[in-house]
């Protein structure tokens, strides 16, 4: 028997039992309360623009946290998606599919020139991106004991203040943020906190024990801070001098959104491992994946690491399409091109004292709101009731991260409305 919950019938049905009371309108009111979204309902989306429910029309400028790099319902994703519902959809790891090497293979070919490679790369598929983080933290560990000699139980891995790598109790255990935090010890050891874009801080914390380096190339959630010039590479000079693994994490920064593929690559700087995630599944499923050096992934072993979902055929058939996408290299020019404009259009309003300052890296940006002009969150709120769509973080930060599909027009058009929600 099949019960639709969300179109009761008023009638009594056939047996002639009495007809179901009618479902309440959906609320709320079961629903965790671990996040506070801006005061939208949202129901379809294409391109760079959502409607929501009431058929309002809103520019989406925040790209599911870069989880939409290449827009709602990008016609190519979508085609692969559909594809592959009517042929095979999962298969667990215990059985190969026909969709897992090429995955492999064409993200590796991508990746590899990007990557401190030499005898080339392994790329080990997952869903989510704290798992990408969490299988990263677990590859270097053990290739600090079994490679690198490490006493068993001592790794240690440096990170960076002001992270943002995901939400397991281990990656919470060397997060600064107190929300993030608090009540959820006890904490994973093996962690030292530096400050971000501090090259000689990060070289002070490294010693014998430490198998790992792991930030991120631009700290997303933080609001866009890009580090110091020279600061990846020295991180890289440090990592090569120590025998330490160099992880950059590029679940947000990476696929295109800084105007390349990697954002290391914008710095000239290979990493050993790279973490993907968000646009890796083209805002159509969950995937998710570490890719690297060979030696290193080598590591795990059957048994040793594993998901149920990782590598399933859905989420290869998009993640193929994704690469499709990034191999022609036009999302990555077209994040530079727009990016050089928002990036001009940010300085003008700086100039007109509209923003205290700006940090932008590609179609990326993080701009401070002057506090006699509001908070983040009432600035994101103006920008709603403008239809434009964006989330502020840390109090004074608004993030800008259009879909990289976003025409000129349309990119000119929010930021007048951010301009005049600021004025
Ligand atoms: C979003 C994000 C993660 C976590 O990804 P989830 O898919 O939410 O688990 C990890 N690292 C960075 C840099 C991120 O931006």
């Amino acid at each position: 028997m099949s019960l639709d919950v969300d179109r009761p019938s008023t009638d009594a049905s056939a047996d002639g039992a009495p007809a179901p009371e009618a479902t309440p309108a959906p609320t709320q009111d079961h629903l965790a309360h671990n996040y506070h979204p801006l005061p939208v309902v949202l129901a379809s989306g294409e391109g760079a623009w959502v409607q929501d429910t009431d058929g309002r029309e809103y520019l989406d400028l925040l790209s599911g946290y870069s989880a939409l790099n290449f827009g709602h319902r990008h016609p190519h994703l979508v085609a692969a998606a559909h594809a592959q519902l009517d042929r095979l959809t999962l298969t667990s790891r215990a059985f190969d599919h026909d969709l897992l090497a090429p995955f492999a293979t064409r993200l590796a070919l991508l990746l590899e020139p990007l990557l401190a490679a030499p005898d080339g790369v392994l790329v080990l598929p997952m869903n989510t991106g704290a798992e990408a983080v969490e299988t990263a933290v677990k590859t270097a560990r053990k290739w600090g004991y079994e490679v690198k000699g490490v006493p068993e139980g001592q790794a240690s891995i440096v990170v960076a203040a002001d992270n943002f790598h995901g939400r397991t109790t281990t990656i919470v255990s060397f997060s600064s943020d107190d929300d993030a935090r608090r009540s959820f010890g006890p904490f994973a050891p093996g962690f030292r906190v530096v400050p971000y874009g501090d090259a000689e801080a990060l070289a002070a914390a490294v010693d014998a024990t430490t198998v790992a380096v792991l930030i991120e190339p631009v700290q997303g959630e933080a609001g866009v801070i890009v580090p110091p010039e020279g600061y990846l590479a020295a991180v890289r000079a440090v990592c090569d001098e120590h025998d330490v693994l160099f992880i950059a994490d590029e679940i947000q920064s990476g696929l295109g959104r800084t105007g390349a593929t990697l954002a290391c690559e914008r710095a000239g700087v290979k990493p050993d491992l790279v973490t993907l995630g968000k646009a890796l599944g083209g805002g159509v499923v969950p995937v998710s994946a570490v890719v690297g050096r060979r030696d290193v992934l080598a590591v795990l072993t059957p048994g040793t690491h594993g998901s149920t979902f990782g590598g399933n055929p859905l989420s290869c058939a998009v993640a193929l399409a994704v690469v499709d996408l990034l191999e022609t290299g036009e999302h990555q020019a077209r994040a530079r091109e727009l990016g050089e404009h928002l990036e001009e259009r940010l300085a003008a309003m700086v100039e007109e004292g509209l923003l205290v300052r700006y940090r932008v890296a590609g179609l990326w940006a993080g701009v401070d709101v002057d506090p006699s002009r509001g908070t983040g969150r009432e600035v994101s709120e103006r920008l709603l009731q403008r239809r434009v769509l964006v989330k502020d973080t840390h109090g004074q930060t608004v993030r800008i991260a259009p879909p990289l599909v976003i025409s000129l027009e349309d990119l000119d058009w929010a930021l007048d409305q951010l301009a005049d929600a600021l004025r």
